[in-house]
């Protein structure tokens, strides 16, 4: 009857056999449950609600009265929804630092591969290299630290390096050519011979 209950409402809890609700204590902010304005709240986050009633029949309404009236108060909707998003942000920090430290790794792991190129090591020295790195206690992660990385990372800082260079000539080009129209244009007034054409 108990678990029935709890799966029901998750947020309900029992202490000294008096009940309470989990998020509502959770939360510190008071401010929240200003808008409820009532002792129920109170008596919620403090593990102190009770029955009343002379029968069992009439304790169980009072409670399933209570109970209802607790979820659905601005008060425990609000301190809900602070923990919900509490929960999320967690989740979302824990997310991005991971990433930020796999990036951190797979930066570590680029720099060594393009080490090998820039020097025209032989790849054979790349797990030499990572392990040099390893041990001085800097994150290399868990993965690309092969040969066949090595030279696939190669490949790929290569053909980027290329896309940027091209598109760095591609964007002086038309300025070239102005200035070399302007400059063929100036001469055409310069040259002598330009005029009896
Ligand atoms: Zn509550």
């Amino acid at each position: 009857m108990w678990r029935r209950k709890q799966e029901a409402y998750p947020w309900i809890d029992c202490k000294a056999g008096k009940l309470g609700c989990k998020v509502c204590s959770s939360i510190t902010d008071l401010s929240v449950f200003k808008t409820q304005g009532s002792r129920l709240a109170d008596e919620w986050r403090s593990y102190t609600v009770t029955y009343s009633g002379r029968d069992k029949s009439g304790m169980l309404s009072s409670l399933r009265k209570k109970m209802i009236k607790h979820k659905e108060s601005n008060g425990n909707t609000a301190a809900q929804r602070i923990q919900d998003n509490a929960k999320k942000e967690t989740l979302e920090k824990v997310c991005d630092n991971k990433n930020a430290s796999k990036l951190k790794a797979t930066c570590a792991v680029f720099r060594s591969a393009y080490y090998l190129a820039q020097n025209d090591r032989p790849f054979l020295d790349n797990y030499g290299l990572l392990e040099l790195q390893y041990e001085n206690g800097v994150d290399i992660g868990i993965g690309l630290h092969s040969r066949y990385s090595a030279a696939q990372i190669i490949d790929h800082i290569s053909s980027e390096m290329r896309k940027k260079v091209c598109q760095k000539i591609q964007a002086i080009e038309p300025e070239d050519k102005r200035s070399r129209q302007a400059a063929a244009e100036s001469r055409k007034d310069q040259d002598p011979l330009w005029r009896f054409l």
